[in-house]
């Protein structure tokens, strides 16, 4: 647990989310500011600030919550006609809460990445 980390406190039920799924490492939650008709943000129980974060001791961990997201997204029926994933990662990413998480975005053609300019 980080001192202060909205995504640990809800990882740890100590702050409300509106959760789709649970186990023993990874918590999927909807988003509070949805950007999509369906916003849901997956992440590991444990702190990693970003993905930047991830080391080789966490491959296993990683991999699980990729296979974790595309059962979440499958659970809300979005597998067809598909959604878009999304890790924003530092700054120009776009981050704003330095606990990693998979955004799942769908239930509309999310169109084009952001723009290159
Ligand atoms: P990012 O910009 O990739 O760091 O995304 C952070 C996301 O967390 C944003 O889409 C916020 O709307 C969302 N968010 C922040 N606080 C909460 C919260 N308490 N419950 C659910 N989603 C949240
Ligand atoms: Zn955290």
């Amino acid at each position: 647990m980080s001192e202060n980390c909205v995504f640990c406190k809800i990882a740890k039920g100590e702050i409300p989310s509106r959760n789709v799924y649970e186990d023993d490492r990874v918590v999927a939650f909807y988003d509070i500011n949805p950007q999509a008709p369906v916003h849901v943000l997956v992440i590991p129980r444990r702190h990693i600030d970003s993905l930047d974060g991830f080391t080789v001791d966490d491959r296993d961990l990683a991999g699980y919550l990729l296979e974790r997201t595309a059962h979440v997204a499958r659970e809300l029926r979005l597998a067809e006609p598909g959604y878009r994933i999304s890790i924003n990662t530092g700054a120009h990413g776009g981050q704003e809460v330095f606990h990693i998480h998979v955004h799942i975005l769908g239930g509309r053609p999310i169109g084009p990445l952001a723009s290159r300019r």
